[in-house]
């Protein structure tokens, strides 16, 4: 690719990293990737009362975890004051911009008019032509918008869109308390940055034709524009803490791995033929914005959840007893640098994994083989754990206690043994051991789970299970 593609994520840092957020990133990212450009994080944090640095760490965090980690940044918006100033004074000096002395009432009486007109609400250009500053007042600056014409933006993604000049503000670019705000600082530092393409949500399309204005007004050249679509609920509203988690690090605590969110997440938008599953690698070699549609995308988290069984099925053993440790710890099952024999958990975690939708599902279940005492279901024991299982339960101890080869094999070959003996089903054995080893009637196949949980701490589970009958 001849282009030194350069792209930005440049959230808000006024709540968290939500679903939205994350997507826009994830395309900004994977567009850098598949061109070996730059990705750079830029913080804007102009709204000093609502941006908080705890937001700003949990962005970094949330972006951290999806792996979306940026080549340049962050930089924050409130360290460059200087060079925004700058390109006000530009645009005031070229007389393209305009001291606005109008007062917070006088505006708020032209909205009103507005509102009751049905019209657009738009400043009626009063200060543009004042020769003189009025004295008392701390003045905004307006830019100067053309009155007439159209503004073309070229998108990657919608296509040619035009807006009609009439219907654009004199927006303002500088507050009275003197700070910039947003269309003037975004198209300031995108071209600072050297920002290639313009990656982001929707929701921004009609600030785009101010911007390719302030670009043209300062001489700059034009990015591309790529805006991305909204991402709906399941009742086609805007995606909202109402349908479920929004934060990106919920879906962490959920027990989410983070692949199968990015794959989520890049299908939020974007489709390659019928595929639903992409490694990282495919999806920095398919990605393109050809693909990403025009309609709003819907939220499902079902399909996230089967996604995230798809991705611990396929994830290693000793990858999954690392991720679940800090479940485990939550939990309460292990202590925090308790030692953990990591190649048995990797085992253990093998006999859970097609079972388990999320890790705190894998945590719950890896309670049995870890927990000192068997917490027991009362219906499951009192239907199991009684007079009628006694005596399998009482052989099948004694016979592996006996065992000197403890393998699955020779598990299974007892269990046979003492089955046919008493001319049983599998089942009649099976059931109540899987009750005294697990306190519940459900788990893996009832050899593994013995093997899992080695023979002293399957007798000792055995014994205390027959003496409490
Ligand atoms: N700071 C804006 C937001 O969080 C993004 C601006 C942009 O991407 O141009 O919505």
């Amino acid at each position: 690719m001849s282009e030194n593609v350069r792209v930005r994520f440049a959230p808000s840092p006024t709540g968290f990293l939500h679903i939205g957020g994350a997507r826009t990133a994830l395309f900004n990212w994977l567009y850098a990737r598949q061109s070996n450009g730059v990705f750079i994080l830029r913080i804007e944090d102009t709204d000093r009362e609502r941006s908080t640095d705890e937001y700003i760490d949990a962005i970094l965090q949330g972006m951290k975890w999806l792996g979306l980690e940026c080549d340049e940044g962050p930089f924050r918006q409130t360290d460059r004051f200087d060079i925004y100033k700058k390109n006000v004074e530009k645009l005031l000096n070229e007389g393209k911009a305009y001291w606005c002395y109008c007062s917070p009432e006088e505006l708020e009486t032209n909205r009103k008019e507005a509102m009751k007109l049905g019209r657009a609400l738009k400043y009626s250009g009063k200060c543009r032509d004042l020769k003189e500053p009025v004295p008392g007042v701390e003045p905004v600056v307006r830019f100067k918008m053309p009155l007439q014409g159209s503004t073309y933006v070229e998108d990657m993604v919608k296509g040619n869109v035009v807006f009609e000049n009439e219907q654009l503000d004199d927006l303002i670019i500088q507050r009275s308390d003197g700070t910039p705000t947003y269309n003037l600082t975004v198209v300031v530092d995108d071209v600072d940055m050297g920002i290639t393409h313009i990656i982001r949500g929707d929701d921004h399309l009609n600030n785009t034709p101010r911007q390719v204005q302030l670009y043209d007004a300062l001489g700059f050249d034009m990015p591309k524009f790529a805006h991305l679509p909204m991402i709906l609920g399941s009742d086609k509203a805007r995606l909202s803490k109402r349908h479920g988690a929004t934060s990106v690090m919920a879906y962490y605590d959920m027990g989410y791995l983070p692949e199968a969110l990015v794959n989520y997440l890049v299908r939020l938008g974007w489709s390659y033929g019928d595929q639903e599953v992409f490694s990282k690698e495919e999806l920095i070699k398919y990605f393109s914005f050809n693909n990403v549609g025009k309609a709003a995308a819907v939220f499902n988290p079902e399909k996230l959840l089967w996604l995230n069984q798809q991705y611990i099925i396929n994830s290693s053993n000793e990858r999954l007893a690392e991720l679940v440790i800090p479940f485990l710890i939550k939990d309460g099952t292990i202590f925090e640098n308790q030692h953990i024999d990591m190649t048995w958990l990797a085992k253990a975690v093998s006999t859970l994994k097609e079972r388990s939708k999320t890790l705190v599902e894998l945590a719950t279940s890896l309670r049995y083989y870890l927990a000192e005492e068997v917490e027991f279901d009362e219906k499951a024991r009192n239907k199991f754990l009684n007079e009628n299982s006694r005596a399998l339960l009482t052989e099948l101890k004694d016979g592996l206690a006996a065992m000197d080869n403890f393998s699955e094999e020779e598990i299974e070959k007892l269990f046979k043994a003492i089955v046919e003996r008493h001319e049983v089903k599998l089942g009649k054995l099976a059931q109540p051991v899987r009750v005294a080893l697990t306190g519940g009637t459900q788990s893996p196949g009832i050899f593994e789970v013995i093997d899992v949980i080695g023979k002293d701490n399957t007798l000792k589970r055995l014994k205390k299970s027959i003496d409490s009958i």
